[in-house]
């Protein structure tokens, strides 16, 4: 914006530039509207009804006029004086020019005008393609590229499948996300996607490794026993029961004051008769309709006058019974590696030896502390080594124990975290943290890495010190000095 003349020009990425620039816009906005009264011009004949010249995201912009020489001499004139008097010029190698159904000689006569190159559909807008025609499994792989390249940077790092979660949900699903709330994905893609998300929780790269849990289950929220992964295939259908909320309810958008002035025509979205011109897009969200006209949520949604895609999901992805031990999850403050590994244990998914040998991988089978056969029952609870474990952490947070078989331990773990207390929550924490010490024991042993200078219980104890301390409602009971419960 050297432009001005001023001493101290205004340099990218200055904090001012993000609000001059939208100041400007709103000229161009203005600057743009007062074709409306010159007499040459004609609008775009699908833009007339809601006199749309342009319409721009940052800083891409498009243009729209009927397609002859005088409506695109004064729209570029305007855009040109604009450039002028503010300095912000178009490149034109960076622009397009697109046609529908203009004749090969106005083609010709309009290009000279402008300069730019002929452009063809499918284009780049907001980073996400527009096109007259269903997507393409070639145009969405832009998509799977982005979060190919995400797997690849994060493969180097060593992350625990509790880190590995996280960055699914929040990054490779929050990408997806951007285009579910605008297209209906392919099929094909979204099982590319849900394979790739898939592969890099199991194993931390894009190939894959036997997924310890099903998909479907992972994408189970926590109380039905998942973790709350999203499952690409209901939130695409709620983005787009949201999709026709909005035009139900007529929101001001202009899209929707768009369809409104040239299909709709004041009927209800629920009523109308959809037309075969319409765009495909306008199609598959129509094609929800019937599905979602009988959704108790729908119906829910229209007395309560509010709409949330998250409950659309929900109710998509149907009732799923809860787990008895879901409450061992609530309020558990261990580390979230721990919190996994519990995870993996309760649903039987934790690969013990047996398991392994069930899936025809060899080993030994023996427990790497007593040779007895290694199960989930005996590493976690019957082995002697780890029975040590149990009662020492547990008598440190005032249990009386009672050496009962496994099933009576379990049951009694379920209804004491079951209750409210802070010490109920230490009690989720120690049982979190010693199945997750006992197995990285096991597999220390296993690997033969073993470097252990303190004892499990020990190191058991300090982790709850540690994480305990910062919850106000658990540090008035640690004495974190003599490491004791108080
Ligand atoms: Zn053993």
């Amino acid at each position: 914006m050297g432009h001005a003349g001023c001493q101290k020009c205004i340099r990218q990425g200055d904090p001012i530039s993000p609000l001059l620039f939208v100041l400007i816009m709103e000229y161009l906005h203005r600057y743009l509207g007062t074709l409306n009264s010159n007499s040459e011009f004609h609008y775009h004949p699908k833009c007339k009804k809601l006199k749309i010249t342009h319409i721009c995201f940052a800083d891409d912009l498009l243009l729209f006029s009927r397609g002859d020489v005088e409506s695109v001499k004064g729209l570029m004139q305007k855009f040109n004086e604009f450039s002028a008097a503010t300095g912000l010029k178009a490149n034109p190698s960076k622009c397009r020019i697109y046609f529908g159904g203009t004749s090969v000689i106005d083609q010709a006569n309009i290009k000279e005008v402008t300069s730019y190159g002929l452009g063809q559909l499918p284009f780049k807008y907001l980073g996400v393609p527009l096109s007259s025609r269903k997507l393409t499994i070639h145009q969405c792989q832009p998509l799977i590229d982005r979060m190919l390249a995400k797997i690849q940077h994060w493969s180097t790092k060593f992350l625990s499948y509790a880190g590995r979660t996280q960055l699914v949900q929040s990054t490779l699903l929050a990408i997806t996300n951007y285009w579910t709330q605008v297209f209906p994905l392919p099929k094909k893609i979204i099982h590319r996607v849900e394979a790739l998300c898939k592969n890099f929780l199991w194993s931390g790269k894009a190939t894959g490794k036997r997924a310890l849990v099903a998909w479907d289950k992972v994408c189970d929220p926590h109380n039905a026993g998942g973790l709350n992964i999203t499952a690409l295939d209901c939130w695409n259908k709620a983005t787009f029961a949201k999709l026709l909320w909005n035009l139900h309810k007529k929101e001001d958008k202009l899209w929707i004051r768009w369809l409104d002035a040239y299909y709709m025509k004041g009927v209800d979205i629920m009523q109308w008769q959809m037309k075969q011109d319409c765009s495909w897009i306008f199609k598959s969200i129509m094609k929800k309709r019937d599905m979602i006209r009988c959704s108790p949520y729908w119906m829910k949604s229209l007395n309560d006058n509010s709409f949330s895609t998250r409950k659309m999901y929900t109710e998509l992805r149907g009732d799923r019974a809860d787990m008895n031990w879901r409450k061992l999850f609530y309020q558990n403050y261990a580390r979230p590696r721990a919190r996994f590994i519990l995870w993996l244990t309760v649903l039987g998914r934790i690969p013990t030896k047996d398991r392994l040998g069930r899936i025809g991988i060899h080993t030994d089978g023996k427990c790497s502390a007593c040779d007895q056969p290694e199960t989930v029952l005996h590493l976690f609870f019957d082995c002697s080594f780890t029975q040590q474990i149990w009662t020492k952490v547990l008598t440190w947070l005032g249990y009386q124990i009672q050496r009962r078989d496994w099933s009576r331990e379990w049951q009694w773990i379920m209804e004491e975290t079951a209750k409210k207390g802070w010490k109920r929550c230490l009690l989720k924490m120690v049982v979190a943290e010693t199945i997750y010490h006992v197995w990285q024991y096991r597999n220390e042993r296993v690997f033969g890495n073993t470097n252990q200078t303190m004892n499990i219980d020990e190191r058991i104890k300090i982790m709850v010190m540690i994480r305990g301390q910062h919850k106000r409602k658990l540090a008035e009971h640690l004495d974190v000095e003599h490491m004791l419960i108080k």
